[in-house]
């Protein structure tokens, strides 16, 4: 929990900035941050997190880093996606305050200084909503709103509309993060999940000042399917609806040829034995497939490992001999 009453003047800020393929827009991105990082009140660390870039960017990055002491780089082998990249930039910061923005100055970097002050009134998370998206084609709204409209009804956590990655963290908050050992990491969805004070600044997100969009449709289909799969198990609680459904259905109608076979005499001789074995054994299969279905959910969540509960503080423990619960996760 953050010490509302923290020096804030001595207080560090972490940008962590996602790059792939952005050579068009680094020199406008550099200047803007420079100018953010002039802005903010306490000693600032640029992280830029090359995603496998295989553009001009990692020269233009380096250069940057060379001549600037507060920007860092670090460098993936390959191109692994949008969110391990902010992962591994969140997992090297050491800032009391993390801020996660896109290159493309669609998230404007003057937005910060506001996301920066709702953390002062001690907030923990401070997203970034977005009000109107600039130049993003009607496709990619209308699939993005489909997406949260989805999530709404199927997940067990809010995750809030019209807020991507644009985010400022308190430490509290990223150690939480870090210590969430999923390998699948819908990063929105688990700063959903953990609580913690949250409010969101809204904004206008401007078009992309340079180059071209990163997620192509079948990336934002993987995304929304992660997001999906490791926010609900409504997928495999499904099978067992619909298998108990279809199998209920299945038995009904296999009594009525039954019925149907005992009471007439022309039907062909072999087929109600035939339809009535069938459905009734099409009805079992679906009827077991959802509860190994439900086994396979139980599987899902142990395996995430998330800790059952965090803790916010503790008060009233003597310092230091508070014992460390055994399923739940105190920061720090
Ligand atoms: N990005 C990344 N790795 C990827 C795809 C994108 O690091 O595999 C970065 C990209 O450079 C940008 C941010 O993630 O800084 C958002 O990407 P983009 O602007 O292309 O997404 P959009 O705004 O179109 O949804
Ligand atoms: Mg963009």
């Amino acid at each position: 929990m953050s010490d509302v009453s923290l020096p804030f003047d001595a207080a560090t800020y972490s940008l962590i900035v996602p790059i792939y393929n952005e050579e068009a827009v680094l020199p406008l991105l550099f200047e803007r941050l420079d100018q953010l990082v002039a802005e903010l009140d306490g000693t600032t660390e640029v992280i830029l997190v090359d995603d496998g870039s295989r553009d001009n960017s990692a020269r233009l990055i380096v250069e940057k880093v060379k001549s600037s002491p507060n920007f860092r780089l670090i460098a993936l082998s390959r191109n692994f996606g949008h969110q391990i990249a902010i992962t591994a930039g969140m997992e090297a910061a050491v800032g009391q305050a993390t801020i996660v923005m896109d290159a493309d100055l669609q998230d404007p970097p003057e937005v910060a200084l506001q996301l920066v002050a709702k953390w002062k009134e001690g907030y923990e998370i401070v997203y970034a909503q977005r009000l109107s998206r600039d130049g993003e084609t009607a496709f990619k709204l209308a699939t993005a709103h489909l997406f949260y409209w989805v999530m709404r009804r199927l997940a067990t956590v809010d995750i809030p509309e019209n807020v991507g990655d644009f985010r400022l963290v308190d430490r509290v908050a990223l150690d939480t993060f870090l210590a969430m050992p999923e390998r699948d990491r819908f990063v929105r969805g688990m700063f959903g999940w953990m609580g913690f004070r949250q409010t969101a600044v809204p904004f206008h997100r401007a078009a992309r000042a340079a180059g071209e969009t990163k997620y192509p449709f079948w990336k934002m289909l993987r995304l929304a399917a992660n997001g999906v799969v490791g926010f609900s198990d409504f997928p495999l609680r499904l099978a067992l609806w619909l298998g108990s459904l279809i199998s209920l259905a299945a038995v009904l109608y296999g009594i009525y040829v039954l019925v149907l076979a005992l009471i007439r005499s022309d039907l062909v001789a072999g087929w109600a034995s035939i339809v009535v074995v069938v459905s009734f054994l099409s009805g079992i299969n679906l009827l077991m497939l959802g509860i190994v279905g439900i086994y396979v959910g139980r599987i899902h969540t142990e395996v995430k490992r998330r800790p059952l509960y965090i803790v916010g503080r503790r008060i009233g423990f003597a310092q230091g001999n508070a014992p460390e619960p055994a399923h739940g996760k105190v920061i720090p």
